[in-house]
């Protein structure tokens, strides 16, 4: 038995909790704040159960009651989502902690979890006929968004820093996507979208701004919780670039204790930033509700070079409610985890994902975290797609 039907009932403002309709095409609330998607969990529960999960697709859309798509035929998939959990045996072991795990985000399409959210927003945009869209990019949401887009026949808008990893700039081009390189930030480039998508008629598939890309992202959070039986781990680390990742996160914890399918109990989410760019950092250390925007933002994690972002305070409230922390690595310490998770356990991964690595270290080393501590990590994106920043450490 699969129960497949989307039991979607509405959007909400995620700051007035005002109601917006469904399956219309929407963007930010009137006062201007992301939209979380609601469902009706009362009938899910009723007609929907965890142990038939395993009869579902293994992609993403195993979960598709809890995702927005009202038609089968409008998702767009590659095969999205159902990445492993892989336990660290030799890095955690050396650390003293014997329940490590990685979730390898880097082996979804594009090669990083924003295929997740990119398939979720794309296939909406299919069901809603939606033609054109446009993004701002640091990198990664480029790719999949390019990627998505030409599967599913939509013409695609980028708008990426100049000085964005070779792959994204690559794979945006072979996936027909007009590209457009600035002298500037993410920030800079969500600007010139937002100036431009009227006259245009672009949809903006910005950070946030469209309500889609957080249901991808939370299926990593049904993932986890049946790839371990149901029992959510301690600790979590999540490298925070937007937040979409953690805020989806925490979502989709709520939404299964609703199903039934968790219990109350609460993983500490951990948000791990580089001091190059800790807007949520800063933010949590001066008890702050809302980030500052940060200056000079640089880091070869592009990824997290997002200097402020829009749900901030959605990440700060999950950081603070799980009695987790935000801390920030150097680009050095990083690159040095990843080379290390590489010669100790055969996985390759993103810059992002070893920025988790280093603060696991950190924070194995002040107590904050036990050695018995059962704890996941999300590698975010592989390490094949950041050759420069790896390269200037094996110069040939
Ligand atoms: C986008 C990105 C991030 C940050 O993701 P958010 O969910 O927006 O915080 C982290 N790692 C990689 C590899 C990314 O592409």
């Amino acid at each position: 038995m699969i129960f497949s039907m989307t039991t979607v009932t509405h959007l909400e403002c995620s700051v007035t909790g005002e109601r917006y309709e469904a399956g219309k095409v929407q963007n930010l609330s009137k006062t201007g704040m992301p939209l979380l998607v609601r469902y009706d969990l009362k009938t899910a529960r009723e007609n929907w159960n965890r142990e038939w999960l395993a009869n579902g697709p293994r992609s993403m859309w195993r979960y598709a009651p809890v995702l927005p798509v009202a038609k089968p035929t409008s998702i767009v998939s590659l095969g999205e989502g159902w990445t492993p959990l892989m336990k660290l045996k030799r890095y955690g072991g050396e650390l003293g902690c014997n329940n490590v795990w990685l979730k390898d985000e880097g082996l979804n399409p594009t090669g990083s979890f924003k295929a997740r959210g990119l398939s979720c927003a794309v296939s909406m945009c299919v069901e809603l006929g939606i033609k054109k869209v446009a993004i701002p990019s640091a990198g990664n949401a480029a790719s999949a968004m390019a990627a998505y887009a030409a599967a599913a026949g939509i013409e695609a808008h980028i708008f990426m820093p100049k000085d964005v990893p070779q792959s994204n700039y690559i794979e945006c081009k072979a996936f027909g996507a007009r590209v457009t390189l600035i002298d500037g930030l993410i920030s800079d480039c969500a600007k010139i979208v937002g100036d431009r998508k009227e006259a245009e008629g672009w949809f903006d598939v910005s950070t946030l701004k469209e309500p889609y890309r957080i249901e991808g992202k939370k299926t990593m959070g049904y993932e986890l919780a049946e790839q371990m039986m149901w029992k959510l781990p301690d600790a979590i680390f999540y490298p925070t670039g937007g937040g979409v990742g953690i805020i989806g996160m925490w979502k989709a914890f709520d939404e299964m204790e609703q199903l039934g399918w968790i219990g109350p109990e609460r993983p500490k989410m951990i948000a791990v930033q580089v001091e190059g760019c800790q807007p949520v950092v800063r933010a949590y250390n001066e008890g702050a509700e809302r980030s500052q925007f940060f200056d000079n933002a640089s880091t070869v994690a592009a990824g997290l070079r997002v200097p402020k972002p829009l749900g901030d305070f959605l990440i700060l409230q999950a950081v603070r409610q799980s009695g987790g922390t935000a801390i920030a690595v150097s680009d050095d310490d990083m690159m040095r985890a990843g080379v290390r998770l590489a010669t100790e356990e055969g996985m390759f991964i993103a810059p992002e994902g070893a920025a988790c690595m280093a603060a696991l270290e950190k924070l194995v080393g002040s107590g904050f975290l036990k050695a018995n501590e059962r704890i996941v990590i999300y590698n975010t994106g592989s390490g094949l797609k950041y050759l420069e920043a790896y390269s200037a450490l094996f110069p040939r």
